[in-house]
């Protein structure tokens, strides 16, 4: 067992005053390596926590880089580290917490190639991603690895966290969700918006869960899967039990091996043959009179628009409300990154619109090269 220095000692002293905590505790969480993938939303939070309390080693992967939007609620980067990677910005403020936690950073998105390699020698896997694709790849290594993987996901005011232990009577992750959904069928953060203070919320319940399975304390959320909602609030606590007919960890399974999975990260364009123009192109359109259709949300039109457009949310665009539409002249559909507005498109020309086409890249490169003083979201 690990030894712990009088500085150390003296740094994690309110543990040690804990009388179920203790020496004991923290000399458990010093010998423990955690493997965080998601230096955002929840990573941060998660980094932060686990680094102050002491755990003795972890190894950040992500393949992002810092933006100013990412602040609302990824609090362990700054203003001053936007462009730069997220898992340097993570490692430097986690090393100022803490120096005594030994850090490994790895700038990649986890791929079925090497995430065997990398959990092999960690004692737990804490999933703070927000792709699919990931979270499946994620969850099947640490099923076939054997190793325990703390959950958790947010979507914009409610969150999930669960513990998933290998051999334990709740099953795994594919016995709760067994398909991941279909690329653009989930939305992202960045699509659905969130409040950014849940992640930080989620991000510490599934630190509290790392930090009690440890160091052996308590009871943990393997078998049960925690939901909250900010906005009632409430928290309710579901019972999970094992599927025998589950793919990977049912009587029979059938992955037998971590693959990364076919589905895609949830904003990636959904592949649509529409007609697209670039922003300069429908610039020059417009004023000739081209008329400009916003399929955003009401709330996203509020922050900014094209003057003069018409709006009609994705949700609702179908026979009737299209048919307030003036068919005479080029329709230009936009949305915010060009994601929705083809699936308008598409929409739109089965419903019999011939002069139609997507704006590429929306009212973000809209803001980027047309209107500079134009707010970015
Ligand atoms: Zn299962």
């Amino acid at each position: 067992m690990e030894q712990l220095s009088n500085k150390e000692i003296l740094r994690y002293s309110r543990h040690l005053k804990l009388p179920s905590f203790g020496i004991h505790a923290q000399r458990k969480l010093k010998q423990s390596k955690v493997l965080l993938i998601g230096a955002g939303g929840l990573g941060c939070p998660i980094g932060l926590y686990l680094a102050a309390a002491g755990v003795g080693a972890m190894v950040l992967v992500d393949d992002d880089v810092v933006e100013v939007h990412n602040l609302q609620r990824q609090v362990a980067h700054g203003t001053a580290g936007a462009g730069s990677p997220k898992v340097d910005s993570l490692r430097k403020r986690l090393h100022d917490l803490n120096p005594h936690v030994q850090l490994t950073t790895h700038q990649r998105r986890l791929n079925a190639d090497w995430i065997m390699d990398v959990i092999a020698d960690c004692d737990l896997v804490i999933d703070g991603t927000d792709n699919f694709a990931t979270r499946y790849l994620v969850a099947d290594a640490c099923h076939l690895a054997k190793k325990p993987l703390v959950y958790g996901a947010i979507y914009q005011f409610e969150g999930q966290v669960s513990l998933f232990v290998p051999g334990e009577p709740g099953g795994c992750y594919r016995c709760l969700f067994p398909e991941a959904p279909s690329a653009g069928a989930a939305p992202s953060c960045d699509e659905a918006g969130v409040l950014g203070i849940l992640p930080g919320t989620i991000g510490l319940m599934m630190a509290n869960e790392a930090v009690k399975f440890l160091c052996d304390l308590g009871e943990t959320l393997s078998g049960y899967l925690l939901m909250y909602d900010a906005l009632a609030p409430s928290m309710r606590r579901l019972k999970l039990n094992r599927d025998p007919a589950c793919a990977l960890c049912g009587d029979q399974p059938t992955i037998t091996r971590a693959e990364t999975a076919a589905a895609g990260c949830a904003i990636q364009p959904p592949a649509l043959e529409v007609p697209e123009i670039s922003v300069a192109e429908a610039h020059q359109a417009g004023n000739q009179g081209a008329v400009f259709l916003d399929v955003r949300g009401v709330h996203e039109f509020d922050i900014c628009h094209v003057r003069g457009a018409e709006l009609i949310p994705l949700p609702t665009l179908d026979a009737e409300s299209a048919g307030k539409l003036n068919r005479e002249n080029q329709l230009i559909v936009y949305c915010h990154k060009g994601v929705r507005s083809r699936k308008a498109t598409a929409r739109l020309q089965a419903l019999g619109f011939e002069n139609v086409v997507s704006m590429r890249g929306g009212i973000d490169a809209w803001a980027e090269h047309i209107e500079p003083e134009m707010a970015r979201y």
